[in-house]
């Protein structure tokens, strides 16, 4: 049996990697993982325990406690995803305003992504049936080995439109959040969302939903043979 297959996706906010990648995973059988989710988990964690994301020392503090606590646990079902901390589901507290603000600054701290990634590898390395993994340091960082790596990105307003229908915010006030968040993960010091070289980049602008998934599932299907 040839090793389970992974694919790597990286992009930025609104891009469609989310959608494209859970779709993937369903129609090749393959667990999923939302990298996003889990430093939004951090950030949920962080600010429960009524600390500022931007003060990176009681960030680096609070690392330690969740670490040892070992409890940020990630669904792997396409189907159902979702995040829990402690046992406590939080996927629809992640998604809301307070966490989308902080997150940029808690996923720049090094001591974060470390532990971040280490469980990623972990989750990516004991799936046996292949896995989709996303996020913006995928293919560079956590993945470079992975078979299928890919860049979904998209035209700034597109992804602006498609955020805001997805949230029900306004179009301007997610241009502003989205710009603020390309910056801020695109600029920051450690693993920022970059093209990873060797990485193949697909346009979605002038595609559907319908049209990336096939041609991901496409190139998947090709590699595994
Ligand atoms: O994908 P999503 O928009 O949910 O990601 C939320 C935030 O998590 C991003 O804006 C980025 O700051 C961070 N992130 C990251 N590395 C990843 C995935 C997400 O830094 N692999």
């Amino acid at each position: 049996m040839p090793n389970p297959l992974v694919i790597a996706i990286d992009g930025p906010s609104g891009s469609g990697k989310s959608s494209v990648s859970r779709a993937v995973a369903t129609e090749l059988g393959f667990d999923y993982l939302d990298t996003g989710s889990m430093y939004r988990a951090m950030t949920w964690f962080i600010q429960d325990l009524g600390i500022d994301p931007n003060d990176a020392q009681a960030v680096i503090q609070s690392v330690a406690r969740l670490a040892m606590a070992d409890v940020i646990q990630p669904s792997i079902d396409p189907s159902e995803p979702g995040i829990r901390v402690s046992g406590k589901d939080i996927s629809v507290e992640i998604r809301g305003p307070q966490v989308t603000q902080g997150v940029s600054a808690v996923s720049a701290v090094a001591a974060v992504r470390e532990l971040m990634v280490n469980l990623q590898r972990e989750i990516a390395t004991n799936s046996k049936s292949g896995i989709v993994v996303e996020g913006r340091d995928i293919c560079a960082v956590v993945l470079p080995e992975a078979p299928v790596r890919l860049f979904i990105t998209a035209d700034p307003e597109i992804r602006a439109n498609r955020r805001a229908e997805e949230t029900g915010q306004a179009v301007a006030t997610t241009i502003e959040d989205l710009a603020k968040r390309d910056l801020a993960d695109s600029t920051r010091a450690v693993s920022p969302l970059e093209i990873a070289p060797g990485a193949r980049v697909i346009d979605t602008t002038y595609m559907d939903l319908s049209e990336v998934i096939a041609q991901v599932v496409d190139i998947a299907r090709a590699v595994r043979g």
